[in-house]
């Protein structure tokens, strides 16, 4: 049997953090201020089909419109941009972990729902290298839980003998949806409970004094 260890992006590798803030700060400093209330709420309410594969356009002028905003391919692209670097910018201690399950040779994937730009901008990052298999919804057209996004995962491992597939979502339904396929869904909590966890199963080696 082979533990592969599959993590989501958002929340877990990337924290949410104050990123929306972030991201609503960059966009005033070129475009003056906005309804960030209004702007959130309009982010939220259409997430869903960006991540499976809307463009930049139809996702960006809906909600920069909403929030009073200038709807120039200009700020659809500066916008855009951030929002994906923003959440393709990995932290410092689940970086580390990734590190040390690579120096372990334990088979490592990427399941995330994402817009198309982000998942560029992850793969083009140089911390997604430790990952064999990364698997975006917008680049298939289907999101966690949806079952067929978890078999992708697996026909990625195809070549490797009896996988078991266990995997870290910050999403209760997430988890449930990878529990229904056969694998060991782990809610995120942090990533020292991670490494609890991986080190239980005997993936990460137990650290000695
Ligand atoms: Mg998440």
């Amino acid at each position: 049997m082979t533990i592969v260890v599959v993590f989501d992006i958002g929340g877990v590798l990337v924290p949410e953090g104050n990123r929306m803030e972030q991201l609503q700060d960059h966009i005033a400093s070129s475009a003056g201020e906005f309804d960030r209330g209004a702007f959130a709420d309009a982010y939220w309410a259409i997430r869903d089909e960006y991540d499976l594969g809307a463009s930049d356009s139809a996702f960006w002028t809906p909600v920069l419109e909403r929030a009073g905003l200038p709807t120039s391919g200009e700020i659809v692209s500066l916008a855009a941009q951030k929002d994906a670097e923003l959440n393709a910018t990995i932290a410092r201690e689940p970086h580390a972990m990734l590190q040390d399950l690579a120096a372990a040779k334990v088979p490592l994937a990427i399941l995330s729902n994402a817009p198309r730009r982000m998942a560029q901008q992850v793969r083009d990052g140089g911390w997604s290298d430790v990952f064999t298999h990364l698997v975006f919804s917008s680049e298939h057209g289907c999101m966690k839980p949806d079952q067929r996004i978890y078999d992708l995962v697996v026909e990625g491992f195809s070549d490797v003998e009896s996988p078991t597939f266990h995997f870290f979502d910050d999403r209760e339904k997430n988890i449930a949806g990878a529990n229904s396929a056969g694998w060991h869904g782990h809610l995120w909590q942090s990533t020292q409970h991670a490494r609890t966890e991986l080190t239980s199963l005997g993936v990460l080696p137990a650290k000695h004094p």
